[in-house]
């Protein structure tokens, strides 16, 4: 693998070179010496960018962007048993591969390099991330209402067998919901997750209507249920999150549990606001996800920054989620909810980046970069994305872009 050198490149108010050898940032230096730098090395003119970390998408559904626009407007329940299941039910392998193939050029163009993928098929939503260059944890997912025991059974035989897939991807156990899955699943998917070493994964509290069921059914609230199975661990990252009470959020903290933080799709959805006070207050790890493209309608990862801190801050504290803490959501709390060494331009971490054009006029001026690219950007302020050492867009064109939109108009033509 050729070497990268990013020079004179803007990195927190200096100017610096950046050189990446194999997959991490090897030397970051205000200007280093020709004879440190190896032969082979491909030459990058950073004059007029500034490299950020790129995004990490701690909760995703990628295949749904074939659902973009599908169904709108409603709720989540009537929203997911009415449309979206039915539509699923329709897809095939290749439908898969396509959407997933779809997301993630949306999310490399808006600068995210990872993302952590529920969805069905999961080999082609694999296949699409190997090949398109970014990181991913993959998700073997588990709803009973949508499952035979014998494929329940298949996929507990798949995360035995392929769980050290590929050195960008990893697999997580995926339990749907608490409503999806029933106790003795829980149980096996916490065990098997933690023998594997990997992350479990679920949607936890995102609607009124899910807490009061599972109070009526279990007598607990959802987080206290997954705590009595004994599913809570510090491997496990929690989507949603929303209505949580006091000792549910005691609870999260005990067990060291992540949260993912879906403002978008919990506006759009009507589900509610997560109480980001009081989980910062308690110190809990919070990472950033876009959900779904069917309830979101995006992946764009910088939106959801925006949406974050604006929601954060709506009932009357204009201090809350500031720019560099939302930055920090959507970066190396991502990365560090999936045990990825990245999310921050230091020496030794793989080496994952964004060049920020700074010439851009929503850039201009420069008081404080995060600023900008929290409040005032948007993915055309990204002229380049590295990924574990390669360039995976370049002068924002990614490759194959064209194939990839057209094998989505024609696939989707068939399922309608
Ligand atoms: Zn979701």
């Amino acid at each position: 693998m050729p070497s990268l050198l990013i020079k004179s490149v803007w990195k927190e108010g200096d100017v610096v070179d950046v050189l990446i050898q194999q997959n991490r940032f090897y030397k970051i230096a205000s200007n280093i010496a020709p004879e440190d730098i190896p032969l082979d090395t491909k030459i990058i003119d950073g004059a007029g960018k500034a490299i950020v970390a790129p995004f990490y998408n701690g909760h995703t559904h990628a295949a749904m962007t074939l659902l973009r626009g599908y169904a709108d407007d409603m709720s989540l329940f009537k929203w997911l048993s009415e449309y979206i299941w039915p539509l699923e039910g329709k897809f095939t392998a290749a439908h898969i591969y396509c959407g997933s193939r779809l997301a993630i050029l949306e999310m490399i163009k808006s600068g995210t390099v990872f993302f952590a993928d529920m969805y069905w098929n999961r080999e082609e939503t694999i296949r699409a991330a190997v090949e398109m260059g970014v990181r991913a944890t993959i998700g073997v997912t588990f709803a009973e209402n949508l499952m035979t025991p014998e494929s329940i059974e298949e996929n507990f035989n798949f995360l035995k067998k392929e769980c050290h897939h590929h050195e960008r991807i990893q697999l997580a156990v995926m339990p749907h919901s608490i409503y999806t899955v029933g106790d003795a699943l829980w149980i096996r998917c916490a065990e098997v997750a933690r023998a594997l070493g990997l992350v479990l994964h679920t949607h936890i509290s995102e609607t009124n209507e899910e807490v009061e069921n599972c109070k009526r059914d279990k007598g607990k609230t959802p987080v206290e249920y997954l705590e009595s199975l004994g599913v809570l661990g510090p491997n496990v990252v929690l989507a949603h999150a929303i209505h949580l009470t006091a000792e549910d959020v005691e609870i999260i903290k005990e067990r060291k549990v992540t949260l993912i933080h879906n403002p978008g799709s919990n506006m759009k959805l009507g589900s509610g606001i997560m109480d980001i006070s009081s989980l910062m207050k308690a110190k809990i790890p919070i990472a950033l996800g876009t959900d779904g493209a069917s309830s979101n309608n995006n992946l764009d990862m910088r939106e959801e920054m925006k949406l974050a801190s604006l929601l954060a801050k709506v009932k009357g504290d204009p201090k809350l989620l500031t720019a560099e803490e939302v930055f920090h959501m959507a970066t190396i709390n991502g990365a560090q909810a999936y045990g990825i060494d990245a999310g921050l331009i230091e020496e030794g971490k793989l080496a994952d980046a964004l060049l920020l054009d700074l010439n851009n006029e929503r850039l201009i001026p420069n008081y404080h970069l995060i600023s900008n690219w929290v409040y005032a950007a948007d993915s055309r302020c990204i002229d380049m994305v590295i990924c574990d050492g390669q360039i995976i867009m370049e002068n924002g064109y990614v490759r194959d872009q064209e194939a990839i939109l057209a094998d989505v108009q024609k696939i989707i033509s068939q399922v309608k």
